[in-house]
This record gives structure tokens, sequence and C-alpha cells, in this order.
């Protein structure tokens, strides 16, 4: 997508601080973080939200969640973390290809679920 500016990320034309790459899958800092450890995990295949995760594509949104674990090792998250996806308006979802974020780095406090 031409004007998706993760796929702008994924592609290297706006820039990021890499946390993880492999073939399917792209993690990097957030800009904005809320917490000390704030990334997020995106697949490198286009997908708008969690809405258009269907039979064809899970296994790349799996490979997500494969990298989430793998980069928590990494950094040492024993601690603990939280992911989140946030999907449509009511959810707040500002940017329109699937991405988790991931929350770390001190105690995240009162639960919304
Ligand atoms: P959401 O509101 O769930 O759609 O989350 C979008 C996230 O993307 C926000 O937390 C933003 O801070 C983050 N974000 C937007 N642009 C960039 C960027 N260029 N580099 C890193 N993170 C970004
Ligand atoms: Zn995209």
């Amino acid at each position: 997508m031409t004007d998706c500016i993760f796929c702008k990320i994924i592609a290297g034309d706006i820039n990021s601080v890499c946390l993880y790459e492999d073939e399917y899958v792209y993690a990097f800092k957030d800009i904005n973080p809320q917490t000390p450890v704030h990334f997020l995990v995106i697949p490198k295949k286009h997908i708008s939200s969690m809405n258009e995760v269907n039979a064809e594509n899970s296994q790349i949104a799996a490979k997500c969640l494969e990298a989430i674990a793998k980069i928590a090792k990494d950094l040492k998250l024993e601690a603990g973390y939280r992911v989140i996806s946030n999907c449509g308006a009511d959810a707040g979802q500002t940017v329109f290809h699937l991405h988790f974020h991931v929350l770390a780095g001190r105690p995240l406090g009162e639960k919304l679920v």
C-alpha cells in the first residue's frame, strides 16, 4: 500500500528503530512510547486490521505473535508485558496496518481486561 505509513517503514522510506525483522515480520519502537518499553510488531504484508485476518493470512498474523515471544525473551521482559491490537474507531486505531503494541517496563496498573 503506497499511502500506508507502516508499509513505508517496512520499505525503509520512513526511519524507524528496528528491534527485529524476518521474512514475515517487522518490529520497531513506537515513536510515542506509552511505557518505558513500547514497540510495535507488524506483518510485512499489508493487512488493514484484525478485521481483515482470515484463513488465508492468519499464519502471517501468527508470525507476529511468535516474534513477540522471541523479542520479549531477547529484551528480558520477565516481569511481564501487555499486547494490544486496536481495531477500528472505538478502539482508537490510527494506523490501518495491523499492528501489535507491546507495552512493558513498569507495572501497567489498572487493567482494562
Ligand atoms: P494505533 O493508535 O493503535 O493505530 O497505534 C498506532 C501507533 O503507531 C501509535 O502508538 C503511534 O505512536 C505509532 N506510530 C505512528 N507513526 C509512527 C512512526 N513513524 N514510527 C513509529 N511509530 C509510529
Ligand atoms: Zn501497510
